[in-house]
C-alpha cells in the first residue's frame, strides 16, 4: 500500500514533506492491523485545516522581514485541537500536518479531550535579536486570532519556544478579546495562570516511561547508562530525572555538536555551564570529551533518548544502536524503514507519542485549572501525570501483546481507534 494520502499528489500541499509522508504510512500501516475503515482512514490523513501566514516583522536595524507561519488542525473531532508551536529554520506546511496528526494519536493514547493541531514558523530563534522574537510572536497571533480560541484550537511551546512566548500569545490575544483569557494557551509562566509542573512534565514523562521499560525487562536504574541528542526543555529535563534515579548520563548532543564522559557527565554543572555560555550549548563543556555527531546515536548504553529532531533514526544508522530502550522524547525521531530494522533487534522501543505524552497532559491539566480558576499543587500534578502515563504504558503493552505486534503499532493503534470511534460514531456531515 503507498503511503501516499487520497486524491491528486499534485493538489496536496503536504506531500513535499517526508516527515508528513512518514505520518501516511504510519496510519496506513496501523490501518491494516486494526481493520479501519477505509472512508475514515482517508479523513484521516488529511488535516481538517490548516492555515498559512505570511508575518511581516520590523527588525532591529528598521528593515521589514517577511516570516511564513503555518498552524494546522489536523482533527477537531474530540475537542479543541491541541498542539505546540515551533520555531525553526526550516519548518514547512507537510512538517506541521505531520505534528498535527501525531498529536492527535497522543492526545488519543492518554485519553484527553483533544483533537491535534500544530504551528511553525520559519525562522531560527538564535538569530532574532532585541524585541524580534517578541513582534514576531505577537504578530503571528494576531494573523491566526481567527482559527485559535480556548475551545477551538490551544497552542503550547515546542522546539524554540517556550514560556514567555506563550504568554506574549496570552497578552495579545487577551488584547483583542477584551478580557484575560489565560485558557487559550498552556505552557504559561505560572504566575500567568501556567501550571506547576508543566515546563519539566514532558521530561518526567519520558522518565516514567523508561522506569516501566526497565521493571518490564529487569533492568536496574542504578548502574544503568544512558544517551541523549538534543539538551532543551526534554533532553535536559530527561537527563535530571535520570541522575535521581542513579542512571549514568554518558553522551549528550545538541544541534552545535556532541559530547561523552563514561564516568558519567555531572548533569547540574552542565546546567549552569549551558545557562552561561552566549549559545546555550552543552558544546566546550570542560567536563567532557568532544565526539562527532555521527556517533552520538550509537554508543553503547542502556537507553537511547532521541530527544531533538525528527527521523534521525533511519535505514543507515538503525541497524548500528547499541541500546537496550529507544525512549523517545523527540516527535517522530524513527522513520519507517528504520522501524522495520528495529523489529528484528531486542531494542525495547517506548514510541513517542507515548514517551512524550506528558507535555501535552500537563497542558491539559493547566488547561481545566484555567477553565476552572482553580489552581493545583505540585504534588498533585504529578500524582496525577504519574498515573495517567503509568495506565497509557500499561495499556500499550497490553494491546502490543494481545495483538502480537510492537509498541508503535500498539500505541498507533489505540490512539487512532480512539479518534475513529469518536468520527464513526459522530457520523458524516450532511
Ligand atoms: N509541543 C508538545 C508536544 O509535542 C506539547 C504540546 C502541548 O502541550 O499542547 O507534545
Amino acid at each position: 500500500m503507498s503511503a501516499m494520502p487520497p486524491g491528486n499528489p499534485a493538489s496536496n500541499p503536504f506531500v513535499s514533506s517526508p516527515t508528513y509522508l512518514m505520518a501516511c504510512q504510519q496510519l496506513r500501516n496501523v490501518a491494516r492491523v486494526i481493520d479501519l475503515d477505509k472512508g475514515v482512514a482517508e479523513r484521516l490523513m488529511v488535516p481538517k485545516r490548516s492555515q498559512i501566514v505570511a508575518v511581516p516583522v520590523r527588525m532591529e536595524d528598521g528593515h521589514t522581514e517577511v516570516f511564513v507561519g503555518y498552524r494546522v488542525q489536523h482533527s477537531l473531532t474530540s475537542g479543541p485541537s491541541k498542539g505546540g508551536l515551533r520555531y525553526a529554520k526550516n519548518v514547512d506546511l507537510g512538517e506541521v500536518a505531520a505534528l498535527a496528526m501525531w498529536m492527535s494519536w497522543k492526545c488519543g493514547i492518554m485519553n484527553l479531550p483533544y483533537g491535534g493541531a500544530k504551528g511553525g514558523i520559519a525562522v531560527d530563534p538564535a538569530e532574532l535579536k532585541g524585541g524580534e522574537k517578541e513582534r514576531l510572536t505577537r504578530r503571528f497571533t494576531d494573523e491566526i486570532q481567527n482559527i485559535i480560541g480556548p475551545r477551538v484550537d490551544v497552542m503550547a511551546p515546542d522546539m524554540g519556544t517556550d514560556e514567555q512566548t506563550m504568554a506574549w500569545i496570552y497578552d495579545t490575544y487577551s488584547m483583542k478579546v477584551g478580557y484575560a483569557c489565560p485558557e487559550i494557551v498552556t505552557g504559561k509562566p505560572v504566575e500567568l495562570g501556567g501550571c506547576v509542573g508543566r515546563k519539566e512534565a514532558t521530561g518526567r514523562g519520558v522518565v516514567y516511561c523508561i522506569s516501566e521499560a526497565f521493571d518490564e525487562l529487569n533492568i536496574k536504574s542504578e548502574g544503568a547508562t544512558a544517551v541523549v541528542q538534543g539538551f532543551g526543555n526534554v533532553g535536559s529535563v530527561t537527563c535530571d530525572e535520570l541522575v535521581k534515579l542513579g542512571t549514568k548520563v554518558i553522551a549528550i548532543g545538541d544541534r552545535y555538536g556532541s559530547i561523552r564522559n563514561d564516568r558519567g557527565i555531572n548533569i547540574a554543572r552542565l546546567n549552569e555551564y549551558v545557562s552561561k555560555n552566549e549559545r546555550k550549548t552543552i558544546v566546550g563543556f570542560p567536563e567532557a570529551e568532544a565526539i562527532a555527531d555521527a556517533e552520538l546515536l550509537t554508543t553503547p548504553c542502556t537507553v537511547l533518548v532521541p530527544a531533538a529532531m525528527e527521523r534521525v533514526i533511519t535505514a543507515e544508522n538503525a541497524g548500528k544502536l547499541k541500546c537496550r530502550v529507544l525512549a523517545e522524547g523527540a516527535n517522530g525521531p524513527t522513520d519507517p524503514e528504520a522501524d522495520a530494522i528495529l523489529a528484528n533487534t531486542d531494542i525495547f522501543v517506548v514510541p513517542d507519542i507515548l514517551c512524550n505524552a506528558g507535555g501535552v497532559t500537563v497542558s491539559y491539566f493547566e488547561w481545566v485549572q484555567d477553565l476552572a480558576q482553580f489552581m493545583w499543587d505540585e504534588e498533585e500534578v504529578n500524582a496525577q501525570l504519574k498515573k495517567l502515563m503509568l495506565g497509557a504504558f500499561k495499556r500499550v503493552r497490553d494491546e502490543a501483546k494481545t495483538r502480537k505486534i510492537g509498541n508503535r503499532l500498539a500505541a498507533l493503534s489505540l490512539g487512532v481507534q480512539k479518534v475513529a470511534r469518536e468520527k464513526s460514531k459522530r457520523g458524516l456531515y450532511p
